[in-house]
């Protein structure tokens, strides 16, 4: 198990970034929680399936994403809570 099929987008504060790097180009963007749950499919999705459901968005690349909170401290926050 690890925190990206633990957590659902719900679960976090609507101001934690979620940082989505490109896993093609490299391109690194973030986005916030509450403008991801308007998408009716990840209202209740894991960040899994959120990470699934992302796709770069630099014109030509469309690649898939790997998605990670955008502090490490917070990352290991959550896991320390969740353990
Ligand atoms: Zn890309």
């Amino acid at each position: 198990m690890n925190w990206k099929t633990n957590l659902q987008l719900r679960d976090l504060d609507n101001e934690q970034a979620i940082e989505v790097t490109c896993k093609s180009c490299g391109h690194t963007r973030y986005e916030l929680p509450e403008n991801l749950k308007r998408r009716e499919e990840l209202k209740h999705a894991y960040l899994d399936e959120v990470e699934a459901a992302l796709s770069c968005k630099q014109r030509g690349c469309h690649g898939a994403v790997r998605i990670a909170l955008s502090t490490d401290a917070e990352t290991e926050g959550f896991m320390g809570g969740l353990a």
